[in-house]
């Protein structure tokens, strides 16, 4: 079975210390994760360290960083390199959620020098796609996350995409309430696994895990989780809640 993940964004939110207290939340519930199923908090940098060292006992928890720079080491003042990363032994990195892509003008070329310098380092990407709410309205939505994955990913050896990780992520869901329907979601699900399918092969699209996200809560995951293509979330506003993302954690197929 594939993958089925709960990958919480923490985003820039909460203090160290309310942080702390909501991993030990989360994790004083001993939620028993099956083999193919796996928690994953994306946190703010600083807290890797503690995150790390709060999930090392538990099976299938894991630390993410929410960002990684694009360029392996140098004179870039603020950033930090996946080589950072992989010493302090965070196995996952978010790469191209929306926020960067607008806010810092990430580009898929930028994110595509992301995914390789991930996986030198094996570092496992969760890559974040989608589209705005103008390009749904015109219906075109298929074609722009295609391009999304064509320039990030499809340099990729089949070998590189088997079991990769991917977030779709309308950017009209996120953060604002609205979430895709079951079917919307669904559709478009199917649609990535048909594109990895057609430039690597069905075998390697059926082991991608594609996490729906956009405004999950505790109260819809069950519907959204259940869709045949949809293996987990990426989950912003409701995984700062402990009792929420608990129930988004035991919602997991
Ligand atoms: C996100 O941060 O990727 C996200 C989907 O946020 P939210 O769940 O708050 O919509």
């Amino acid at each position: 079975m594939r993958k089925q993940i709960a990958a919480a964004n923490w985003k820039m939110n909460l203090t160290y210390q309310q942080g702390e207290k909501l991993l030990d939340d989360i994790l004083g519930a001993e939620i028993v994760l099956k083999p193919h199923q796996q928690t994953i908090f994306a946190v703010p940098s600083p807290y890797l360290l503690m995150t790390r060292s709060e999930v090392e006992t538990e099976q299938n928890y894991e630390a993410a960083a929410q960002n990684c720079y694009h360029k392996k080491s140098g004179a870039y003042t603020g950033e930090i390199s996946v080589e950072m990363l992989r010493s302090i032994n965070v196995n996952y990195c978010v790469i191209g959620h929306s926020e960067r892509r607008e806010y810092f003008s990430e580009t898929n070329s930028m994110l595509a020098d992301k995914v390789n310098l991930c996986l030198e380092k094996n570092i496992a990407p969760i890559f974040c796609c989608g589209e705005p709410l103008n390009i749904r309205d015109a219906g075109t939505q298929n074609e722009f996350v295609a391009v999304q994955l064509k320039e990030s990913l499809f340099h990729l050896s089949a070998e590189q995409m088997k079991n990769f990780i991917i977030a779709y992520e309308p950017i009209w869901a996120i953060g604002t309430g609205k979430t895709a329907t079951t079917e919307q979601a669904q559709e478009m699900h199917a649609h990535l696994r048909s594109i990895i399918a057609g430039q690597y092969n069905s075998e390697v699209a059926e082991t991608v895990s594609i996490l729906y996200g956009g405004s999950v809560k505790a109260n819809n995951a069950k519907e959204i989780f259940g869709c045949k293509d949809v293996d987990g979330g990426l989950v912003g506003g409701a995984s700062l809640v402990a009792a929420d993302f608990i129930e988004i954690i035991k919602t997991l197929k």
